[in-house]
């Protein structure tokens, strides 16, 4: 094949339908056994014996359609399985694209998992793995093509360009491709491309292509970009752009067609689409409750899940999460999964970095925002997987203590208002990384920048992660008797270990875990 493209097995597993198991690969492979790992993340069968991939990152699936629109033949373009690479490589191949996501590791999750690099992530040891198998094959065939790597991770090569060299990589891609492609691709394959390839324009809606073939997890895109302003944040770079229902359907449809029954709609934040009023964010419900008509009336859709959320909309139109949840035919046996950013408890910090994230609402009003939502979303069966930031820049000891304050109140509140058996909540803590706005700031270092307070931050969201999964896998792992058993003994006695190295770290740096004074000052103030 003349462009071969693919992508490492951490990007091509639907890890079991495991919920948020997709963030295995940020482990650190020196403390979870590869056993275990490769038990987890099976990889997809592919779709024949040559080896072509079945399911494949969504945004490979775009560069995929986006050749074959403009120029390229079935007969030039692959999406080849990572495991059958060999059949696709040869004389004839001028490219070879490598998609990744975290390829060294640096990415929020597994800066925390691995404490700041201190050890590697699976994310790093696949990608190494396949830049290692991909120039083997150049080597022992002696082949010319060029290797390309590609997708929201590629930043991390840039930022380790020497790295990059070592691995063999020849072209690094970043940004947004759709309308831009074929182009590159060709000016590679010319000798007329710079080694970093930054593209400065964003496609149009109109230039954005329909996959053609399915995604990881029937994943499909509902818009771009967001428009909050969070001064972290990569996606807030884009102009948000919003995919018509019609193209939308389109994709479900290709996903359904090849076998996917679930559908992920991604958007960095769903109650965003078709947004009217940008001043104070009040969604369009009308417009996201006809999204989901539209996706769930698809023959064969059985479960649909959006990805990612701001919380604040669900309290400023109350009517949202319940009208949505008719549609998509939450209850008990259906939760609806989706990941909002719960970020800090810190009113300073929010007024700092993120001033629209909880608009229409003010940062002093965001804790009481995070559990107005969450009660909302509970009783309507939608299960939030929150994540929170540790290390912003200027982070003082008392912002994080607002955020353990948070965590707390999360913990006790929540199931007071919703009853024990429907509160459902993780919070995942995420570790500073400089991207959007505040790129050039330094990485949070957990080793040199810890404090007590942030050690809590750790801790207290790692308890809640460790609670839920022991209360919700049975009911959200979705996998034959032996299977499930295996995996919730696997996900109890890890999420026991991890908790209990948290303890004995802390106890190493002489840090107190907190007791639940801040909930008795909460409860008095009630
Ligand atoms: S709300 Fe989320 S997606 Fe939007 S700018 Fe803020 S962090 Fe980024």
């Amino acid at each position: 094949m003349k462009i071969v493209l693919t992508a490492d097995r951490t990007l091509m597993s639907k890890y079991r339908n495991i919920p948020l198991g997709d963030f295995l690969g940020c482990v650190p492979s020196e403390r979870v056994p590869r056993k275990i790992y490769d038990f987890i993340s099976k990889v997809e069968a592919p779709l024949d014996s040559i080896g072509t991939a079945r399911v494949a990152p969504y945004g490979l699936r775009k560069i995929e359609a986006a050749l074959l629109r403009d120029g390229f033949s079935r007969n030039e373009v692959v999406v080849a399985h990572s495991d059958y690479l060999h059949n696709f490589i040869g004389e004839d191949t001028e490219v070879v694209v490598n998609y990744t996501m975290d390829p060294l590791g640096f990415g929020p999750v597994s800066m925390m998992f691995t404490i700041g690099h201190k050890y590697t992530s699976y994310n790093e040891i696949e990608f190494r793995s396949l830049m290692d198998t991909i120039m083997t094959i150049k080597k022992k065939r002696n082949l010319s093509f060029k290797t390309v790597v590609s997708g929201p991770g590629s930043w991390q090569l840039v930022y380790k360009f020497d790295e990059a060299k070592k691995l063999g990589i020849d072209h690094i891609i970043q940004g947004e491709g759709d309308h831009v492609a074929a182009e590159i691709i060709n000016r590679i394959i010319n000798n007329s491309a710079p080694e970093i390839i930054n593209i400065t324009s964003w496609p149009s809606v109109e230039q954005i292509p329909t996959i053609v073939g399915a995604s990881v997890q029937g994943l499909v895109e509902v818009m771009r970009g967001c428009g909050r302003g969070c001064a972290y944040c990569m996606p807030n770079m884009r102009v948000a752009r919003y995919i018509p229902i019609e193209k939308i359907v389109e994709e479900v449809k290709i996903n359904v067609r090849y076998g996917e029954d679930t559908i992920w709609l991604h958007s960095e934040d769903i109650f965003l689409y078709k947004l009217e009023d940008k001043r104070n964010f009040i969604p369009n419900t009308e417009a996201i409750l006809e999204l989901f008509d539209a996706v769930m009336n698809v023959d064969g859709v059985k479960h649909m899940h959006p990805t990612h959320c701001s919380i604040a909309p669900i309290v400023a139109d109350s009517n949202l999460v319940p009208l949505s949840s008719k549609i998509l035919r939450a209850g008990p046996d259906n939760w609806i999964g989706i990941q909002p950013g719960l970020e800090t408890g810190s009113g300073e910090l929010l007024r700092k970095y993120m001033a629209n994230k909880m608009k229409p609402f003010s940062p002093d009003e965001w804790q009481d925002v995070v559990i107005e939502a969450t009660v909302t979303l509970n009783e309507n069966y939608w299960f939030p997987a929150y994540t929170l930031i540790v290390g912003l820049p200027g982070e003082t000891e008392d912002d994080a203590w607002e955020t353990v304050r948070l965590l707390e109140r999360l913990e006790y509140e929540v199931p007071e208002r919703v009853g024990k058996e429907k509160a459902h909540f993780i919070t995942a803590p995420l570790s500073f990384v400089p991207l959007g706005a505040l790129k050039d700031r330094d990485f949070f270092n957990i080793e040199e920048e810890l404090n007590e307070a942030r050690f809590n931050v750790i801790y207290r969201a790692w308890r809640i992660i460790v609670k839920e999964i022991s209360r919700s896998l049975k009911f959200l792992v979705d996998q034959p008797l032996p299977i499930k058993l295996l995996i919730e003994l696997i996900a109890r006695a890890g999420g026991k270990a991890i908790l209990r190295s948290i303890e004995k770290y802390g106890r190493k740096r002489g840090y107190l875990i907190k007791p639940q004074t801040t909930v008795m000052n909460i409860k008095a103030e009630l």
